[in-house]
């Protein structure tokens, strides 16, 4: 029997015939499904009463706060906790990320795998850092996987944030951070009432969430702005403002920030706080070495961090590659050679569409290995696509016959 783990409508971690399935974005496998936190592209099992979850409670209620309905079928897990399953056993630990949020270590008689799920490394107002956990395969989130984001120390963020939130009022507007209702919200009320005598106001899912951070131990005082004192402090214009992105701004008085990660990527000239609820790349990169895997799969990047899997190799020497269809085990890939060759053939004739264009087959390894395939496999597929007369070699590389 072998570990193996793949992408396919979620993460799926199989030993032999038993498996799990980790935040599934589709509901076409069986196998028990675990939810690492309450951000929508992760919960989507949730909207599948029938089906049974693992997620903690704190994923539960705050998914109830943002108005998911029928919430069913939830077995609560809590950090620290075992979750056995026959030869299976998932153990839940903190991923420092937002209320709830957990990683996975799912333990095999061949070996263990982490999922990261998303992830923060740092010590934040509201989070401690992510559990670093030893593995055999680790499953890491690349969101920010790129040397380009570097966030400034938490601390040095706070300080700014606070300065330009008094500076405004004192200017006669009223500071008003536009953010994700889960994490920042509740990271940037920490930081006014630590270093601020500055009431806050939230609107909408950010005062619903708020209220589960409190009734979850957090100290944390701001007010909803469609309750008497919440009006009243929009009124006389001494307080800040929190509203989720997208939402409408109670007062014309307010002055826009943005808390996000991305602030570090974004020209200048509006207000943007790089608050983030996710690690950096030095971050990712310090949590992999603590971890010791002897192979790491990457999820969750965009164009920005599609490289990250590269980065990993060269600077800790550490086999890396995006996490794809492509079945990985804790060795490397697993080759089912021929329809692998044969799927990977089928994708290069999808990309080669320019008629007398020559491509060359570094280029193409590159795009194909964006899809999983490596470059053994897309070398044997020019290889088959010239046999059959679809290919013919030219100089520097290759054409459309
Ligand atoms: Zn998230
Ligand atoms: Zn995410």
């Amino acid at each position: 029997m072998e570990l193996k783990v793949r992408q396919r409508g979620g993460t799926i971690i199989e030993y032999g015939d038993q498996g799990v399935i980790l935040d599934p974005t589709s509901n076409s496998h069986s196998y028990p499904t675990f939810v690492s936190h309450a951000h929508a592209d992760h919960a989507a099992a949730f909207k599948h009463p029938e089906r049974e979850k693992y997620a903690t409670t704190e994923t539960y209620r705050l998914l109830e706060a943002m108005g998911w309905k029928r919430l069913d079928n939830l077995n609560q897990v809590k950090v620290g906790d075992t979750v056995k399953l026959d030869e299976i056993e998932v153990k839940i630990h903190n991923s420092g990320h937002v209320l709830g949020s957990v990683q996975f270590e799912v333990n095999t008689p061949e070996g263990t795998v982490l999922y990261t799920g998303d992830m923060c490394t740092e010590n934040t107002f509201t989070m401690d850092p992510a559990t670093p956990v030893e593995c055999d395969l680790l499953i890491i989130e690349t969101t920010f996987g790129a040397p380009m984001f570097q966030f400034p120390k938490r601390n040095e963020i706070a300080v700014e944030v606070y300065q330009w939130a008094v500076n405004t009022v004192i200017n006669g507007r009223i500071p008003t951070f536009k953010t994700d209702s889960i994490g920042n919200a509740q990271e940037i009320i920490s930081i006014l009432n630590k270093y601020t005598n500055l009431p806050v106001v939230t609107t909408k899912s950010a005062t619903k969430v708020t209220d589960v951070y409190r009734e979850s131990g957090y100290n944390l005082d701001s007010v909803d702005a469609n309750s008497d004192e919440g009006r009243d402090l929009i009124d006389s214009g001494k307080c800040a403002i929190i509203t989720p992105k997208g939402s409408k701004v109670p007062t014309d008085l307010s002055e826009m920030a943005l808390a996000s990660g991305w602030a570090v990527i974004m020209n200048r000239g509006r207000v943007a706080f790089p608050l983030s609820d996710h690690a950096d790349y030095k971050g990712l990169l310090g949590f992999i070495r603590k971890c010791k895997p002897k192979r790491v799969l990457t999820f969750h990047g965009g164009k920005m961090t599609k490289d990250f899997h590269n980065h990993i190799k060269n600077t800790l020497r550490i086999p890396a590659s995006p996490l794809s269809t492509r079945v990985e085990t804790i060795k490397g890939p697993l080759m089912k050679n021929e329809n692998r060759v044969l799927a990977c053939s089928r994708q290069i004739i999808r990309t080669i569409r320019i008629p007398g264009f020559v491509y060359q087959p570094t280029w193409l390894a590159k795009e194909m290995s964006r899809q999983g395939f490596s470059t053994d496999e897309t070398e044997n597929s020019i290889e088959l696509l010239i046999e059959k007369g679809i290919l013919k070699g030219a100089e520097g590389g290759v054409r459309l016959t």
